[in-house]
């Protein structure tokens, strides 16, 4: 805490992996004499820089930008752009520490990163954007590369920005590589990629319930967000049988006990995405819904709930109150949306809970996976790209039960499964390279 004052998040998320890992490391003892915790908890570095960038009005506005480069030690960094007012270097860090272990579940070649600005795009024109986004490159490009660090999007940034971004930075190297991944399908983009966070946390989910010989037909569901891995997680749920009933935005949440079926949430995508809209209009728009200002959807009777929105929205009381009304089964497409004492809450009363980490690992894949395609300048079809998604969903469930399965009581702990079967593969790669 010491080193990392005032670093809220990023304390948080490594004392929840230290805590995880910490019988491995007293069973191998060159972890241990290597310090390889220690050192995955110290970015590999922290570059931070100005952002300058003129408004509609002939203003200067002057942002901060980041890039943490946390570890590379099983493949380029690799980790979304973040542009919220909320950004700082805690965030980054913190973000940039779980996607070194989220990466490594993947089974695919990419170390750890994160990045952005405190940016708002909110309210802002589409020229604007662009000049921000210019800006923002003019800087990061230096530090970034095909086979360096590779960016993506995140909250805030989404495929328009991903273009500006690309633009610039072909604009400034001369070259086209693929430094960045989400970007248009005309120049290198992915099949599915738009999809793959929402789509491969409701996988995951399919799996856990497998496990108990259940399948989603019939459940209800509440999901957090209104925004890429919340609407593409509610298209999945929908399509394997379950009903949505709930939904939401940094405003509050709805409620639509008739479920948010394909045409609804056609609608929800449109109003939220280009047009900027608050999700309070759907009320307006769908009769029998209603509007829930300030709050967060917990409170709500459902079998299934997927934060998918941000970092720590979902409390502990939370937790008590999904789970008092009936809650079997938790999966995150947000990045640690659950905080510490809600996520004790689901382990002690041995629902299904899939971190982050893990349940949301999709998008990141299917990014590793556009990092192969331009590597080899060609790109797989829908079904070819859909299918490696599923089976990387499975193959992520999998190591999480081989590492989480708790003796013989048929109970896994998925968040201690994630943790050291992501810690294993990027601390055996550190060791192999000496003290560096
Ligand atoms: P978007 O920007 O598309 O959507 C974010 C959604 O969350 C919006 O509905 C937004 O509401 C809402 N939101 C943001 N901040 C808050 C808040 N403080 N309280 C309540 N609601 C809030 O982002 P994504 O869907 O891409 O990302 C969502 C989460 O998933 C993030 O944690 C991200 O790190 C994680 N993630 C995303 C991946 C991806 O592929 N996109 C990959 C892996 C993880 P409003 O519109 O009102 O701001």
């Amino acid at each position: 805490k010491s080193r990392n004052p005032g670093q809220k998040e990023f304390f948080e998320s490594v004392r929840e992996v230290a805590e995880d890992v910490v019988d491995i490391i007293d069973e191998n003892p060159e972890y241990h004499r290597q310090q390889i915790l220690r050192r995955m908890s110290e970015p590999d570095r922290v570059i931070s820089f100005r952002i300058c960038w003129e408004n509609d009005d002939g203003d200067i506005c002057i942002q901060r930008g980041y890039r943490v480069q946390n570890n590379n030690a099983i493949g380029p960094y690799k980790g979304g752009l973040r542009f919220h007012p909320s950004v700082n270097e805690s965030v980054l860090k913190f973000l940039a520490f779980e996607q070194t272990f989220k990466n490594s579940l993947t089974g695919l070649p990419m170390g750890g990163a994160k990045g952005g600005a405190d940016f708002n795009p909110k309210g802002r024109s589409e020229r604007e954007i662009m000049r921000f986004c210019q800006s923002f490159m003019t800087e990061l490009y230096r530090h970034v590369g095909a086979d360096r660090d590779v960016p993506a999007g995140d909250i805030g940034v989404g495929p328009r920005e991903i273009g500006f971004m690309f633009g610039q930075y072909k604009r400034i190297t001369n070259q086209f590589t693929g430094v960045l991944t989400g970007k248009g399908l005309e120049y290198g983009g992915s099949l599915i990629r738009p999809e793959a966070t929402g789509y491969g946390a409701v996988y995951f989910l399919r799996s856990m319930l497998e496990t108990q010989d259940r399948d989603l037909e019939g459940m209800t569901a509440v999901i957090s967000g209104a925004g890429n891995v919340a609407t593409h997680a509610a298209e999945k749920i929908t399509e394997l049988g379950a009903k949505v009933i709930a939904m939401s935005d940094s405003k509050g949440f709805i409620h639509d006990p008739d479920g948010i079926d394909s045409e609804k949430l056609d609608w929800i995508k449109q109003h939220k995405g280009r047009r900027g809209g608050e999700i309070s209009d759907y009320v307006d728009q769908f009769s029998g819904a209603t509007f829930h200002k300030g709050e967060k959807p917990w409170g709500l009777e459902c079998d299934i709930a997927m934060p998918c929105a941000t970092q720590n929205e979902l409390s502990g009381e939370d937790a008590r109150k999904l789970l008092d009304n009936g809650c079997i089964a938790v999966s995150e497409g947000a990045n640690m949306p659950t905080e510490r004492d809600g996520v004790q809450a689901f382990k002690q009363a041995k629902i299904l809970y899939a971190p982050g980490k893990a349940a949301n690992a999709g998008g990141v894949a299917v990014s590793g996976l556009e990092m192969s395609q331009n590597s080899e300048r060609r790109s797989w079809d829908e079904d070819q790209v859909q299918g490696l998604l599923v089976d990387i969903m499975k193959d992520i469930h999998q190591r999480c039960r081989d590492n989480g399965m708790n003796g013989d009581t048929g109970y896994c702990d998925y968040v201690k499964g994630a943790n050291i079967a992501g810690f294993r593969k990027v601390a055996d790669a550190m060791l192999a390279y000496g003290v560096v």
